[in-house]
Parts: structure tokens; C-alpha cells; sequence
């Protein structure tokens, strides 16, 4: 089977509010208003002789990245190869980690057309039904933070990972709406996005730990490992930290013993098929994983779905929560939270289709 064409898309959704994360103790509170804003996708789509289409996503992209503008490349990289043949595709691509995610995708996606058999099956089969997910709650005012955690919870969410590092006592007070509105068992994780000073970290977690936290989440400026260690050897919550497509940080932070739990997700990583290296890892390394997010629409989510359910190392909730915070979806199966979860939807490949008539009307 060989690859025999390639198609790309881009598209326009709006998110259901602004989504503000921490950059410093002065890191603004959302406004009054709070509007949706617009987030740029691309789709990539790739055909094989035997009529078969693998799908894969840009997600939210970054501003100056084109997609459209790669087809002559990628078409160079990639037609006539093999999908099944991961290794020698990647083993010299010489595109960005996102674009080679979007390539990743749509080989599994082929591959598991081409066998009759889901995305999971390739990646080690199902290891549990779903992936259990936390909602993430950005930056915001209060009252809609309360509004946001009651909604959430009344769909079914028992976990939440609130995004912190504006100033400490909004933090706070956010911290503690959370814990009352979503109750005692709940599970609650702080994300600080590397907003924090070393000193500012070891004072601040303790406070907001007395609201009771799973973990902590970037909580230092730099992310680096040997400040990460004295984190946590500080204080007594996990620590999380996002490893992207470093190998070598991951290994770093083995050395210095500076997380109890990596943040991995297949656009940062560059795809599936890295992010179960990276976890290997750290299952070698006897660190626990989640599921970060570049809050995708459906082919991304299901790419994120299939590797959760297969992955016995993200044993934490993950943060996919794409499918509900997008105002609308590009997929003809939108995907529906069940008991605060996701599971893969059944069909061969990633168990997606895109919907001509949504591309058409969100397409730039
Ligand atoms: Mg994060």
C-alpha cells in the first residue's frame, strides 16, 4: 500500500470563552465579557491507491504557521511511501513537531483502515474503556469560574485542573470555589504554566494545598529540572511537567528526581508513535503520565483518545477537553463526555470522518 495523494484544509472555530493561562504574578483576570475567541486548524488527508483516507490535525495554530503551504513538501516526503513504515518516515522529517503529529495521525489512521482494526490495536490494544479526563478551568473571574465548575459537574466531571499563576489571593479564592462547588472527592490539579519564581512555588503551593490538590503542574519560571527537584523535595504535592519532544529534558528530569508525573500529548511530542517512547521513558523511570492538551477538535481528540486508552502509564486524568470547548466540531461523530470521559468510537483507523459541509462553512 502506498500513499497516493494529499489534501489540506484550514478552517476557523470559535472557542467558547478566551482561555487565559499564567505568565507571571501579573497575569490579567479575564474581563467582564470573557468573549469566544477564534482558533485556526488545518487538516491533512491522505489518500492510498486501495481508496483509503487518513486524517490528521493542526491544532490550534500558531500564528505564521500555513499548512496549505507545506503540500509540496509533504507530497515530497510522502507520496509513495508505505504508511506502516514509521521509522524511515521520520527518521530524517525535517518539518515542525506539529506538521509531523498531523502526518503521524494520518499514518495510523491508514494503517488501521488498511487492517480493519482501531488506532488502539496498534498502539498495544485497549488497556481501559476510557480516558478520564479533567476539565480545565483557564484564568477567569470568580463568579464564572463557580458558573463553569457547576456546569461541568452537573455533565458528570469529577476532575478539574485549574489553571493558576495571576495573582496568589485571585488564585486562592479560586482554589477554594473549586473545592467547595465540586466537593470533597473531587480531583484537583493546579497548572501555574511556569509562572512562578523557585520562592514564589515553595510558599505558594502549600497555601492552596490546604484546599486539598492531586498535583501541581509547571510551577516554576524555566521548567528546569534541578529547580523543579527543589520543589519537590519542598512540598508535598506531586509535581507535573510538561516534556514536549525533549528526550533529553525527560531524561533530565529522571536524573534530578523532579517529577512525580509527566504532561505528554501527541502535538508536542510529534505524534503518536513518540509519545509512546517518551512514555516508555518514563515508565522505565517509575513516573506516572497524563495527557496534556493543545485543545484539539475531533481528529486530534481521537488520535489523544486512542493513546490514552492503550497507555497504562496516563493514569491521571488528562486535559482533553477539545470536543466541548470549541463551539462546534469538523467531525460528522462529534465526540460526547460520558461519566467525565472519553472513549475511542468504534470503526477501523481513528473512527473519525470529516464533515464535508462543516469544512465547507468553517473553511478560510
Ligand atoms: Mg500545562
Amino acid at each position: 500500500m502506498k500513499i497516493t495523494g494529499l489534501q489540506i484544509r484550514s478552517i476557523q472555530v470559535q472557542r467558547q470563552h478566551r482561555t487565559v493561562v499564567g505568565t507571571g504574578i501579573h497575569t490579567p483576570v479575564a474581563g467582564a465579557g470573557d468573549a469566544p475567541t477564534l482558533s485556526r486548524f488545518a487538516f491533512l488527508q491522505l489518500e492510498t491507491g486501495e481508496g483509503f483516507s487518513g486524517l490528521g490535525e493542526w491544532s490550534d495554530l500558531e500564528a505564521g504557521l500555513e499548512p496549505v503551504q507545506l503540500k509540496g513538501q509533504l507530497e515530497a516526503l510522502l507520496l509513495g511511501r508505505s504508511p506502516f513504515d514509521l521509522e524511515s518516515i521520520f527518521a530524517t522529517f525535517p518539518l515542525d513537531r506539529s506538521t509531523r503529529c498531523a502526518v503521524d495521525s494520518a499514518l495510523y489512521d491508514l494503517m488501521g483502515k488498511a487492517l480493519g482494526v482501531p488506532v488502539y490495536q496498534l498502539l498495544g490494544g485497549r488497556y481501559r474503556p476510557q480516558v478520564e479526563v479533567s476539565w480545565v478551568v483557564y484564568i477567569r473571574q470568580p463568579d464564572l469560574i463557580a458558573q463553569e465548575i457547576q456546569a461541568m459537574c452537573s455533565q458528570g466531571f469529577t476532575a478539574f485542573k485549574l489553571k493558576v499563576g495571576s495573582r496568589i489571593e485571585h488564585d486562592e479564592t479560586c482554589v477554594r470555589i473549586i473545592r467547595e462547588s465540586a466537593g470533597p472527592q473531587a480531583q484537583l490539579k493546579l497548572d501555574a504554566s511556569g509562572a512562578w519564581s523557585l520562592e514564589e512555588a515553595i510558599e505558594y503551593i502549600p497555601r492552596l494545598a490546604q484546599y486539598g490538590l492531586q498535583a501541581v503542574e509547571s510551577p516554576v519560571r524555566g521548567r528546569g529540572a534541578e529547580d523543579l527537584a527543589r520543589v519537590r523535595q519542598a512540598v508535598e504535592v506531586p509535581i507535573i511537567e510538561h516534556v514536549w519532544d525533549r528526550w533529553d529534558y525527560v531524561l533530565d528530569l529522571v536524573r534530578h528526581q523532579s517529577v512525580d508525573i509527566i504532561n505528554l500529548f501527541p502535538e508536542g511530542c510529534g505524534g503518536l508513535f513518540r509519545c509512546k517512547k517518551v512514555l516508555a521513558l518514563a515508565e522505565a523511570a517509575g513516573i506516572g503520565a497524563l495527557l496534556g492538551s493543545t485543545v484539539e477538535l475531533g481528529v486530534g481528540t481521537a488520535g489523544q483518545i486512542h493513546l490514552g486508552v492503550s497507555s497504562p502509564g496516563i493514569a491521571y486524568p488528562s486535559d482533553l477537553i477539545g470536543p466541548a470547548m470549541y463551539q462546534e466540531d469538523v467531525v460528522t461523530r462529534p465526540f460526547v463526555y460520558q461519566a467525565g470521559g472519553l472513549a475511542p468510537l468504534e470503526g477501523p483507523g481513528l473512527g473519525v470522518e470529516l464533515d464535508p459541509a462543516q469544512l465547507e462553512r468553517l473553511g478560510e
